[in-house]
């Protein structure tokens, strides 16, 4: 679609560019024999517009416009970001997919990368353990957690009698769970 010439004198042809014109373009698809004349880099600049739209009828890219909107008001209902990258691949549920040994997860991965119900997941936050331990690993962080905040034992300051209480669910979350050994 162009070519280089080395015998022009012409100026580059894009506005405010002072480049010697050596490269020449078709000024349009069907007028081959009318050229625009541009410096190296003007020339490159116009043959992407060139590409980006020959062989594409304006039905095509009005269509394909109207596209890119509709996939942007879907992808705005994720929530998540990582998903969202995720999903841009054409995975709806990485976690799913990868399953509990994934490690390939370009995101964030969370510690040991296991499918948890989101109880257990909240749980082993909330007791400050990786999600790979045991349940004799979560136990002595549970009992840790319970050390400090128990106004029993922490000299009966109750201010933390809620975070307490949390600590509590959570460990029951784990005790009864089959997901930790
Ligand atoms: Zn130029």
């Amino acid at each position: 679609m162009s070519g280089a010439s080395e015998t022009s004198t012409r100026i580059c042809e894009k506005e405010g560019c002072n480049q010697p014109g050596k490269y020449r373009a078709p000024k349009a698809p069907d007028v081959l024999d009318d050229f625009y004349w541009f410096c190296k880099d003007h020339v490159r600049e116009y043959n992407q517009q060139w590409n980006f739209f020959h062989g594409t009828t304006e039905a095509e890219m009005n269509a394909q416009m109207s596209k890119d909107k509709v996939w942007e008001r879907e992808t705005k209902s994720f929530v998540d970001p990582e998903q969202r990258a995720w999903s841009r691949l054409g995975i709806e549920d990485p976690h799913q997919v990868l399953g509990g040994n994934a490690t390939q997860n370009p995101g964030r991965v969370k510690a040991g990368g296991r499918k948890l119900p989101p109880t257990e997941r909240r749980a082993i936050e909330i007791l400050e353990a990786k999600d790979d331990w045991t349940k004799t690993e979560i136990r002595k962080a549970y009992k840790a957690l319970i050390k400090v905040l128990h106004p029993d034992i922490n000299g009966g300051d109750r201010s933390q009698e809620e975070q307490l209480q949390q600590v509590v669910w959570a460990w029951d979350q784990i005790k009864q769970s089959r997901n930790f050994k």
